[in-house]
């Protein structure tokens, strides 16, 4: 089944489109390059769940406000649950918490990352930060862009709340009358919490599956030695048992049909960037010589560390499959080599 959209119209910030019987697509900004993030509100039956709070800015805090205080007003919010970590996603969920006194429902990986990153200083990270991006590779301009970049995670959440109800792989959640599996996913974000009803036949997808864009696969400094490629294709498995008519909500573009397509797509994607990768290796070289293969357009600041993420991502993944090996130079610098 290909892909299509049967949605075309967009609800605007403080508006929702119902886009299954009792589930409202809400559209939020985000001050990045990808411009928007998709939220999603369910009815709880004498209440809303919220799943996923938008990043922490005021247009997202009070378009949330217009929309319950408005269409949405005649029932209070109840309960929130947060996909994963990254700040679109949980960045308003202390706030939520404060604001509609409810409870956060999460994993406990996804809202160890939140809370550990919320905490973290310019003053203790960026020793590490430098360690880091000096093995992959970056030259001496590159580095000087990582103390003037800081960390930008802490002010794009409100503090998450001190204590989540725990949701685990499998689990059924009890929705206004549905019952919604959790299906976790992994090498995105540690423990992706998707959200699948087989009443309604809707999958929410979080950032794990998208239609259009491949999900961003990185490693980090948290996790510097870490394989998420293998983690994510491996967790693709689990939605391949799925109808092939599931309506599938994802957290950026639109809703869309043909889940199975997608799952190929975004596995034979990888297997090409592999190759790719592979084949810069034929001499050792460094991540972010690999890099500048990948990516032949010209990347700003931001987008830089993004492709580190990924290059390295793919190197890691051709290590643990025996295709290349990784040594650390005499210089600091990792290099990774055809075997
Ligand atoms: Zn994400």
């Amino acid at each position: 089944m290909e892909i299509t959209y049967p949605f075309d119209s967009i609800p605007d910030g403080g508006h929702a489109v119902e886009v299954a019987p009792g589930v409202h697509w809400v559209r939020m900004p985000l001050p990045f390059k990808l411009n928007h993030i998709n939220l999603w509100v369910l009815d709880d039956g004498d209440g809303w769940t919220v799943v996923d709070t938008g990043i922490n800015q005021s247009d997202v805090r009070q378009y949330w406000q217009q929309l319950f205080s408005g269409a949405m007003g005649a029932k209070p919010v109840k309960r929130m649950i947060v996909t994963h970590f990254h700040p679109d996603h949980v960045g308003l969920a202390g706030w939520f918490e404060e604001e509609y006194d409810i409870a956060l429902w999460m994993t406990l990986g996804e809202w160890g990352m939140a809370r550990n990153l919320k905490l973290e200083t310019p003053e203790n990270i960026l020793p590490h930060l430098a360690r880091f991006y000096k093995r992959a590779g970056f030259d001496e301009k590159l580095m000087a862009i990582i103390p003037e970049r800081g960390v930008s995670y802490p002010s794009r959440i409100t503090m998450p709340p001190i204590g989540i109800r725990r949701i685990v792989e499998g689990e059924l959640i009890e929705i206004g009358g549905h019952d919604w599996q959790v299906i976790i996913g992994t090498g995105h974000s540690p423990e992706h919490a998707c959200l699948y009803c087989e009443d309604l036949n809707v999958l929410i997808s979080g950032d794990q599956i998208l239609p259009r864009i491949s999900p961003n696969i990185s490693i980090w400094p948290q996790e510097p030695n870490g394989d998420p490629l293998s983690q994510f294709l491996a967790s693709l498995k689990r939605f391949e048992h799925l109808p092939q008519d599931v309506l599938v909500l994802p957290s950026h573009d639109y809703p869309f049909k043909g889940l199975h397509h997608r799952l190929s797509e975004l596995a034979h994607h990888h297997d090409e960037r592999l190759d790719e990768t592979f084949a810069l290796c034929e001499k050792p070289v460094s991540a972010y010589e690999v890099l500048k293969g990948l990516f032949t357009r010209e990347l700003d600041s931001h987008q830089i560390f993004f492709a580190i993420g990924e290059s390295l991502a793919h190197l890691h993944h051709l290590v643990a499959q025996g295709r290349l090996r990784r040594y650390d130079d005499m210089d600091g610098v990792s290099r990774f080599v055809q075997v």
